[in-house]
């Protein structure tokens, strides 16, 4: 029952645990991915500005080599020269070779001179098939700036060499009038070509939002913004981008967490948005951007909210385990103090019936005594009213024929009839005698003995009744018989009780031999008296030393001896026993304390 509950118990905090746990991951969630989404983005945008400026700083100074350039070699004088007489073959002649010469010096892609008209005179690519000598290219802004006094700068795609470029142009001033103009094309395709290794898509755009440089010759000459007639008619005119016509890329813009999106079509339907960031450069009149795949911001974000949704579920999975462990110990607590509770219940409750069994077993103890002390009482007073009734009522007979016997003068009948009654009430007053002495004071003077003395004294008393046995009797009480401490008559009582005992148990027997023998053993004496009678039965053993038991006929024995022997013994601080004998017969020990003990003695 109890197992059970616990079990319910931890499967309500484990699901408890569970929802909090979806609970505190939803709400971080929740309140990290817009924080994750912004920092990522943001991280992202700040490499591309990087990307951005080293882009713009390498377009700069790419363009900056040159931009002094047109001014300086206007002011040579195969130029001038040239300028102030245009129809001079020989002086173009020197011009072109002379631009020619400059051009593989610089690197640059074209150097060439146009008149105040337009015309092209000299140009450093007059010996090849896309010779700009004879071309006409008023209609461009650069030449309308330079013939008009200013430097100027434009790109375009060339018109006659289909080739991109960035013209820089000044005018040529002889005596301080404009009588020309030098252009010099550079070549972006290098720097272009720089940029198609870079993680990032770098781009250039012109004022009108179309695509002029860019690492992906897809992007070439599309928008990003929708083509308005105007800007279409303001490119015509300008004829910057020659036959080419401008399409619009299929992208869609949006702004996310504060940056520009450019949401693009990707492989297999899929779009793919990218953070673009722009520098508008107003030297060269266009805008340079780079575009970065917000792929890897995302993932990088999605990372660190998986890791964190991770550690949550990890946290809270070692909170749980801990709290578990916890609970589970405190359980096993709680437990252990319950099975002792219940151990200490079972022995109060066990101690409780045994307490309760020991009083009724002593109640039932002191009935039986009571009983058996009722009952002893009662045999006493069956066996006195017995002993004494039929000497009474043999007294009240021979009192009754005397008196018959004296009326009739038959003296001498009457007086064997009254020495009859004589022996009778001896009989009786013996009777009386032997009962006093359980009335005897059992804390009576105990003084030292010689068992010598009292021996003598015994046989002198039994003498008689060993020879109407025709009994004999050997003593041997060693050398020095020992003294004990005893009262000496009452000794000499059990002497005679046990010795008459064996004299009773060998008067019919062959071997009528008895004999008394006394040795020290420890601090006691211990006297054995053995006869060959047929010994003591193991059921009468049991109640030998019982008060009126006996097995000898009406008038013979009173059953009293053994016990009041036994009593006398036990006053002595000794002990009576009877065993047989292994070749027949009884043996009675007596063990009373020696006077001197022997450890005593020995010193
Ligand atoms: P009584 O001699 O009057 O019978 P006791 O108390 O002296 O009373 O003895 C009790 C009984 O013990 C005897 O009746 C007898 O049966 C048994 N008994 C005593 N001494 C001996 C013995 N030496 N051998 C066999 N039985 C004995």
């Amino acid at each position: 029952m109890r197992r059970e509950s616990g079990l319910l118990q931890r499967t309500r905090r484990s699901l408890l645990a569970l929802c909090v746990t979806g609970l505190v991951t939803i709400a971080v969630v929740w309140i990290a991915t817009p924080i994750l989404k912004r920092s990522f983005m943001d991280e992202a945008a700040s490499q591309a500005a990087s990307a951005l400026r080293l882009a713009v700083a390498a377009l700069n100074g790419h363009l900056k080599r040159y931009e002094a350039l047109p001014a300086l070699i206007a002011d040579h004088d195969d130029i001038q020269d040239l300028l102030a007489d245009p129809g001079n073959p020989e002086l173009r002649q020197t011009a072109d070779l002379y631009l020619k010469a400059i051009n593989a010096l610089l690197k640059s892609s074209e150097i060439y001179v146009m008149k105040p008209d337009g015309e092209t005179i000299a140009a450093s690519n007059f010996d090849t098939p896309t010779s700009f000598v004879g071309e006409n290219f008023s209609y461009r802004p650069y030449f309308q700036q330079a013939i008009a006094g200013q430097t100027a700068r434009f790109y375009a795609l060339g018109t006659t060499s289909a080739k991109r470029g960035y013209y820089f142009s000044a005018p040529v001033r002889i005596a301080g009038a404009i009588r020309g103009a030098i252009v010099f094309k550079v070549d972006v395709d290098l720097i272009e070509a720089s940029w198609r290794d870079s993680d990032y898509k770098i781009f250039v755009s012109d004022p009108e939002g179309i695509i002029f440089m860019s690492g992906n010759p897809d992007w070439l000459y599309a928008s990003l913004v929708p083509l308005t007639p105007d800007r279409l008619a303001r490119t015509a005119a300008s004829r910057r981008y020659a036959d080419k016509l401008p399409h619009t890329l299929l992208v869609t813009r949006s702004r996310v967490e504060g940056h520009d999106i450019l949401t693009m079509p990707g492989p297999a339907g899929a779009t793919r948005d990218y953070l673009l960031l722009s520098e508008a450069v107003e030297d060269a009149g266009w805008t340079v951007n780079v575009l970065t795949d917000t792929a890897s911001a995302v993932n990088q974000w999605r990372t660190a909210l998986a890791a964190i949704v991770l550690s949550i579920c990890f946290a809270a999975l070692v909170f749980f385990v801990l709290i578990q462990r916890k609970a589970r110990r405190d359980e096993r607590m709680l437990m252990d103090i319950q099975a002792k509770a219940e151990l200490e219940r079972r022995v109060a409750e066990r101690t409780a019936d045994l307490a309760y069994v020991n009083r009724k077993l002593r109640d039932t103890q002191a009935d039986l005594i009571q009983a058996a002390k009722l009952a002893g009482l009662g045999q006493m007073s069956a066996a006195l009213s017995h002993e004494f009734n039929q000497p009474l009522a043999a007294v009240r007979n021979y009192a009754e024929s005397a008196d018959l016997l004296i009326s009739r003068d038959r003296l001498p009948e009457a007086r064997d009839n009254l020495a009859r009654i004589g022996k009778l009430v001896d009989r009786m007053a013996s009777l009386s005698q032997h009962l006093r002495n359980f009335a005897r004071k059992p804390n009576e003077r105990l003084d030292p003995v010689s068992l010598d003395a009292v021996l003598e004294d015994t046989l002198e008393i039994v003498r008689p009744r060993l020879a109407t046995a025709r009994a004999t009797i050997t003593v041997d009480l060693g050398e020095p018989a020992p003294v004990v401490l005893a009262g000496p008559i009452r000794l000499q009582q059990v002497l005679v009780n046990i010795v008459t005992n064996a004299a009773d148990a060998v008067e019919e027997k062959d071997d009528r031999r008895i004999t008394l023998t006394a040795r020290r053993a420890q601090d006691n004496a211990v006297i054995e008296i053995r006869d060959r009678g047929d010994g003591v039965s193991p059921a009468i053993a049991a109640r030998i030393f019982d008060p009126f038991f006996t097995t000898k006929g009406v008038g013979k024995g009173l059953g009293l001896g053994l016990s009041i022997s036994y009593n006398i013994v036990k006053d002595f601080g000794g002990d009576l026993t009877v065993a047989n004998h292994a070749e027949g017969g009884a043996v009675f020990s007596i063990v009373i304390p020696l006077a001197v003990p022997q450890k005593e003695a020995a010193q």
